[in-house]
């Protein structure tokens, strides 16, 4: 693979140093651009990071760190993480991309992939002039965890995470169903149906739009997000947000790896070369392969 476009550096490198890796991977860099830096609020503060924050104050330009809610639960929790594990005093506010409930995103086209036609991310990482990701690798039972699943994952909102993870329409607890019919009632697509030998509700996925009105209606909790899929097709739309975002925005992106700082302007090439380095199983990266496919056309 060409690999001119790499370029490392050490962790504790300081802001000059910083500024050269940052102008190596191009990122724009203008007097007031605003640029979000995309980080993980609930790890460790990487050492890197005041560095790149002085670098981008030097530029002039007006960075903050973002992050958006997690999937479920309390979406302020991420902005205690970020005070927990040193995210305050890296020399950037801190911001929660898509609003204290996770509700406020923005609906961009997914452009030259199979999976999707749109992609939701926290709207100020998308008010941003450039997006600059700076990421810690890890691997784990969850899976290889770099710069595209920070990107197409860590920066979609809530309801973009529920869509990549979930099969995109509900499924129905008939134990729960008391067979009100009001999931019937709000469904406009025909989608919603009741059982008339059980009188439960059941969802029929060829006609299902997968809006989630159903499931935001019923009284009992009995409608719940589909998460019987695959991980390779999990990994696939999460790389599909990753291109639908990188796409929308100029972007650079650092990774922190086996102790070192790797930075390049393209998030798939990064993760290849830190895939491969690292030995990871293709079956955990199936995002980057997915992206790779869609290249060759
Ligand atoms: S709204 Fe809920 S409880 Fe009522 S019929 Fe539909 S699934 Fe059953
Ligand atoms: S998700 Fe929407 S389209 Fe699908 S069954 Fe529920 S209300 Fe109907």
């Amino acid at each position: 693979m060409d690999n001119m476009h790499l370029f490392s550096a050490p962790v504790n490198m300081d802001a000059d140093g910083a500024l050269k890796l940052l102008e190596a991977v191009g990122l724009p860099m203008e007097t007031a651009s605003v640029i979000a830096v995309k980080v993980d609020f609930t790890k460790p503060c990487p050492m890197c990071l005041p560095a790149i924050c002085d670098a981008l104050r030097e530029k002039g330009c007006l960075a903050f760190l973002a992050d958006t809610a997690p999937g479920y639960g309390d979406a302020l929790k991420a902005l205690w993480y970020a005070g927990s594990n040193g995210y305050d005093r890296a020399g950037a506010p801190c911001v929660l991309a898509d609003g204290v409930k996770g509700t406020d995103y923005e609906l961009i086209p997914a452009r030259g992939v199979k999976l999707l036609r749109s992609a939701k991310f926290g709207r100020a990482i998308l008010d941003a002039d450039a997006i600059l990701s700076v990421t810690e690798l890890t691997v784990d039972e969850g899976g290889y965890c770099g710069v595209i699943h920070d990107l197409g994952y860590g920066c979609a909102s809530r309801a973009g995470k529920t869509e990549v993870q979930t099969s995109g329409k509900p499924v129905v607890d008939a134990s729960k169903c008391i067979g009100c019919k009001q999931c019937t009632t709000v469904c406009e697509h025909g989608g919603a149906r009741m059982d008339p030998d059980t009188n439960k509700a059941t969802i029929f996925p060829p006609k299902c739009s997968g809006c989630m009105r159903c499931m935001r209606i019923c009284p009992t909790g009995a409608i719940h997000p589909n998460f019987d899929v695959s991980d390779a097709a999990v990994q696939s739309k999460i790389a599909e947000y990753a291109k639908a975002l990188c796409d929308a925005r100029p972007h650079a992106h650092i990774m922190m790896a086996a102790g070192n700082v790797y930075a390049c302007a393209d998030p798939v090439q990064l993760d290849q070369v830190c895939a491969e380095a690292l030995g990871i199983p293709k079956s955990f990266t199936a995002g980057i392969e997915h992206l790779l496919t869609l290249r060759e056309g």
